[in-house]
């Protein structure tokens, strides 16, 4: 998977990319991530890439000529997708994360300021994605949280013997929050570690487990059973 950030804060992808399971998935050469910034293609003698909103108004938004030349100058393979981080797009999920695995290539297109030049999204036509329904300074966290979670879907990346499959909201096929965890020791201040797990007995394990992943879901996401 290849994934091509534009962003005016390429530090921000880089350094969050250098770290834990990411930096292993490059290494690997499960993923790749680049890093483009509009400023490197402005026209403009001062490699300006936003300016002041007509109408009026407060904060600058992103000029259309540097985002555009920096998309065009990202080589695309055939099965790519092209996606604009934005509050007021679609809202991402475990299923778009998915979904954006089978992808060869995304590319992310990072926001700051006020935002775009309504033409970027025009002409240029990206699938809009929020994170959620709330709004953040700039689109990297968004684009953080979409490698980090389409990532998690492919395969080995999360080494042999883990997959994203057993998570919550995949959970197998149930779609369901996941079961507790609980590790060593089997007692800590008074609270035990259930028998059921300590009696090594598999298919017990496993019904124990499918019906604690159940309860949890009915109480915390009970949209999710629907
Ligand atoms: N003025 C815009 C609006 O009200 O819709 C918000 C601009 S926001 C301050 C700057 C950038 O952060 C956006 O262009 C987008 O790339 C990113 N961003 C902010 N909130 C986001 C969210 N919930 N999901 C995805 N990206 C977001």
């Amino acid at each position: 998977m290849k994934y091509d950030v534009i962003t005016l804060f390429p530090e921000i992808i880089n350094s969050y990319c250098a770290q834990s399971i990411t930096k292993r998935g490059i290494e690997s050469g499960i993923i790749d991530v680049k890093t483009y910034n509009p400023r490197d293609y402005s026209l403009d003698k001062h490699k300006r890439v936003d300016d002041t909103p007509y109408g009026g108004g407060d904060g600058m938004v992103l000029a259309c000529q540097p985002i555009f030349d920096c998309y065009r100058a990202i080589e695309k393979k055939d099965n790519f997708e092209f996606i604009m981080l934005t509050p007021q797009g679609e809202r991402f999920e475990q299923k778009t994360a998915v979904e954006l695995s089978k992808k060869e290539q995304i590319i992310l297109l990072c926001g700051h300021y006020e935002g775009f030049d309504e033409r970027i999204r025009l002409g240029l036509k990206p699938r809009e994605i929020s994170i959620g329904d709330y709004v953040l300074t700039g689109g990297e966290l968004g684009a953080l949280i979409l490698i980090d979670s389409i990532s998690r879907n492919l395969e080995n990346y999360l080494g042999k013997d883990k997959c994203a499959f057993e998570d919550s909201f995949s959970c197998g096929l149930s779609g369901l929050l996941e079961y507790p965890h609980y590790t060593k020791p089997r007692e800590f201040m008074g609270m035990k570690v259930p028998d059921v797990l300590l009696n090594g007995n598999h298919k017990e394990i496993e019904i124990y487990r499918k019906a604690q992943s159940f309860e949890r879901t009915k109480t915390r996401r009970p949209d999710l059973l629907e």
